[in-house]
């Protein structure tokens, strides 16, 4: 298990690459997101914001889904892992 078990998961069968466009992974600024093979790949996933999920918010497909929060947050405040960190798009702070 990571120490920030956050991070996107791709449906490839729901995606259409936004017709070649690829708007997820234009639009994440911590490059979790990047093109291989033409399909929408989840290259670090430990960059992602912790609770954040603005790209999935943007999928006209619904092909991005990530896990529920209440789940993650319960299991690492258990195991004392959530940490502070400084969003580079927005400059807000999350954990
Ligand atoms: S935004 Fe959705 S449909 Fe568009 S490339 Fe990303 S995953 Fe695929
Ligand atoms: S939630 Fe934000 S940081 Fe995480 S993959 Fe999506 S756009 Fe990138």
């Amino acid at each position: 298990m990571t120490n920030r078990p956050w991070f996107p998961t791709i449906y490839l069968d729901k995606c259409d690459c936004c017709n070649g466009t690829y708007k997820c992974v234009n639009f994440c600024p911590h490059g979790v997101l990047e093109v291989r093979e033409d399909d929408v790949s989840v290259i670090n996933p430990l960059e992602c914001i912790y609770g954040y999920s603005a790209c999935a918010d943007l999928c006209p497909k619904e092909a991005i889904i990530f896990p529920r929060k209440e789940i993650v947050s319960r299991s690492i405040k258990k195991k004392s892992l959530l940490h502070p960190i400084i969003c580079k798009g927005c400059g807000k702070k999350f954990l």
